[in-house]
């Protein structure tokens, strides 16, 4: 049976992806090896490398002035990163949920840490608003997709200090003025790559002013200097990514993917909204459109283990909510076809009748 695969993460990945990483662990390039088995240094491997940054660059129109590097570590390596290079005496945080926490958690090792503002008293279903920022502050730090509660700033905010984000989940679903951040960090597990690489988009004249001793592999500069190939990085998951940026540039870039998630994110709301027995768990305005989370209605929460087992019978997988949220999350990454949404609520529908 046909799999809809709405994980969180690692996630669904194109079958474009899928097809060239499978042809290039046969065959490289024509190499006649793997590209499991190819020296990082390889003029092939090289010649990737400097395509994904380009390509980066290109679809998300990145200015001059900033680099992509790829590094291993996971965005949770970068909750430190960041202020291990940026954070002289302090920084600002919006605390937006569980990864936001985690990186407020790393900062403070750091310096003084200001959490300007925080949806924690309400579960986290909305994105704080109308903080005040510290003019002293050295960044101020956003989680703009809250994989986990399913909230999401789809905007790029005009502040007065270095704005840095945390973009694992929701990078390449709009298009983002990217002038109007210090850094851009996030795993690629969520809609990139398989997991193993972490992209980094970085303004070049940010670094160099800490006065700390940044060790060597923790350091943005290190990797910025050598392309990202001061040691070996993580070569499939670049190859793969690679793949999948060619994909997004095919399709027509990031408008054409925003219109695709958009249309995806409605489809689900819509129908949520008007179920009779499922319920959304965010404030409207500030709903992700990549991860949607709803509950069933207290009088039916007993029916949610059910609707899971229903659903798997569908072929759905991947929607069992996060344990702080409960209830049910289905992941609508760029990967995913409208058709599997229209699935599931074709099943939320079919159950509701029942
Ligand atoms: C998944 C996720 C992370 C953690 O990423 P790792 O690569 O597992 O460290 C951090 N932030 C957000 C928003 C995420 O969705």
């Amino acid at each position: 049976m046909k799999k809809h695969n709405f994980y969180a993460g690692p996630s669904i990945l194109s079958q474009f992806t899928l097809d060239k990483s499978v042809e290039a662990i046969r065959d490289f390039a024509g190499t006649g090896l793997s590209i499991l088995e190819i020296s990082h240094r390889s003029k092939e491997f090289q010649a990737v490398m400097d395509e994904a940054e380009q390509l980066f660059k290109e679809l998300l129109d990145i200015p001059e002035g900033y680099r992509v590097i790829f590094l291993g570590g996971g965005a949770s390596t970068q909750f430190c990163m960041v202020p291990y290079n940026l954070l002289n005496t302090k920084a600002a945080y919006l605390d937006t949920g569980t990864w936001a926490n985690k990186a407020i958690k790393e900062a403070k090792l750091f310096g003084e840490v200001e959490v300007v503002g925080s949806s924690k008293a309400d579960n986290y279903t909305y994105i704080p608003k109308g903080y005040a920022i510290p003019g002293d502050a050295d960044y101020f730090h956003i989680t703009t997709n809250n994989t986990i509660y399913g909230t999401e700033i789809r905007e790029d905010y005009d502040v007065n200090v270095p704005l840095v984000a945390d973009m694992s989940s929701d990078i390449f679903s709009r298009p983002v003025d990217v002038s109007k951040y210090a850094l851009i960090y996030g795993g690629a597990q969520k809609n990139i790559a398989p997991a193993g690489v972490t992209f980094v988009i970085v303004k070049e004249d940010i670094l160099g002013k800490v006065d700390r001793v940044i060790p060597t592999m923790l350091n943005y500069k290190t990797h910025v200097d050598k392309g990202s190939m001061f040691n070996t990085p993580p070569v499939f998951p670049i190859f793969a990514a690679l793949q999948t940026l060619k994909w997004y540039k095919e399709l027509g870039g990031v408008k054409v993917l925003q219109q695709m998630d958009e249309e995806k994110a409605a489809y689900l709301y819509d129908a949520i909204d008007s179920s009779k027995m499922f319920v959304g768990t965010v404030k409207p305005e500030d709903r992700s459109v990549m991860n949607i989370c709803f509950v069933m209605k207290p009088e039916y929460q007993e029916l949610e283990k059910a609707f899971l087992d229903f659903a798997t019978s569908k072929g759905i997988v991947g929607i069992k909510g996060h344990r702080s949220v409960g209830g049910f999350r289905a992941s609508t990454y760029n990967a995913l076809p409208l058709e599997s949404v229209k699935v599931l609520v074709e099943a939320m529908k079919e159950f509701e009748n029942k």
